[in-house]
């Protein structure tokens, strides 16, 4: 999985917002609830930026 930045295309809005997705090509048919079409800012992997939060919630029990 992965985790997209999307940021709004349009200047007036710029809502961010992430978006967890298996593929990058479903990102194509993303739109913002104004209803312009999302740009991406950056894509992280979804098991790399899970692993420290994980290791700290066993460590917190
Ligand atoms: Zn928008």
């Amino acid at each position: 999985m992965l985790i997209a930045t999307l940021i709004c295309s349009d200047e007036a809005c710029a809502e961010e917002t992430e978006v967890v997705t298996p593929d990058l090509a479903a990102l194509d048919v993303a739109a913002c609830a104004c209803g312009c079409t999302l740009v991406v800012l950056g894509v992280s992997d979804w098991t790399e930026a899970r692993l420290p939060a994980v290791r700290a919630l066993a460590a917190a029990a």
